[in-house]
């Protein structure tokens, strides 16, 4: 961690924040309502890779062949994970540089929430298959977005924040109603509240949820942050006492 980064204790603008979420066709979308995408894998690597994934399941274990076909896999994901990297670095950088505070959702808490539905193994797992390897590689690359916030975080003094997910796509940003999910990703969220008109992009509506959550969560931190600061007083005795 020491490599000479200093942290600013204030962020340039200290009352910015965002939401983000990983959209249902865009890849993060935020509550400033900005879409952020890449191809990560071309359509011609696609075909490629699925055409070695059959290959590789008529070789024998441990012979040359599999090996070979193997390699070849592992150089088209090499190039996908290289493009993850700077895509995430790049947005990272653009996020944190424009907010105080970043609110993402708390993947281990969807991940819980997943499973707990996911009785419907087959039609999931169709889902799983129309949702294509771009979509997949995706997913398994918003972690890696997290360690980019993190990172970039340091140099700007953004706090970047997890937030239960739970409603973040039933709630209507506007007037907190939850409506019920009818099971399929819609592309706009409806309000169905009384009174409330409110409509959006969905995947938009969940990242400013997000963002509001974080709110809730920022103004704990906020206490816990002053705490710490009363107490680096101590602290930073803390080499006079070592020689004690
Ligand atoms: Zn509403």
């Amino acid at each position: 961690m020491d490599d000479g980064t200093t942290t600013p204790e204030r962020h340039a603008v200290p009352n910015a924040s965002v939401g983000i979420d990983r959209g249902v066709k865009t890849a993060v979308v935020t509550s400033d309502g900005d879409f952020h995408d890449r191809e990560f894998l071309t359509p011609g690597e696609a075909s490629r890779y699925r055409r070695l994934q059959q290959q590789l399941a008529r070789t024998d274990k441990g012979s040359a062949n599999r090996a070979k076909v193997r390699a070849r896999m592992n150089k088209i994901m090499g190039r996908v994970t290289a493009r993850r990297g700077d895509f995430c670095a790049q947005l990272a950088h653009q996020i944190t540089a424009k907010n105080a505070v970043v609110a993402l959702e708390d993947l281990g808490t969807r991940k819980m929430t997943a499973s707990a539905s996911g009785t419907l193994a087959e039609p999931g797992r169709r889902v799983a298959q129309k949702r294509g390897l771009n979509r997949a590689i995706l997913d398994k690359g918003w972690h890696r977005l997290e360690l980019a916030l993190s990172s970039a975080a340091r140099y700007t003094g953004t706090q970047v924040v997890k937030v239960n997910p739970a409603y973040t796509s039933q709630r209507c940003s506007a007037c907190g109603f939850v409506t019920e999910s009818n099971g399929e990703s819609q592309a706009v969220f409806r309000c169905k509240a009384a009174g409330c008109r409110y409509a959006a992009h969905a995947d938009v509506n969940a990242a400013i949820n997000v963002k509001h959550a974080a709110g809730h969560a920022v103004s704990a931190c906020g206490d816990l942050a002053a705490r710490r600061s009363l107490k680096q007083e101590p602290e930073g005795r803390a080499t006079g006492r070592s020689l004690s």
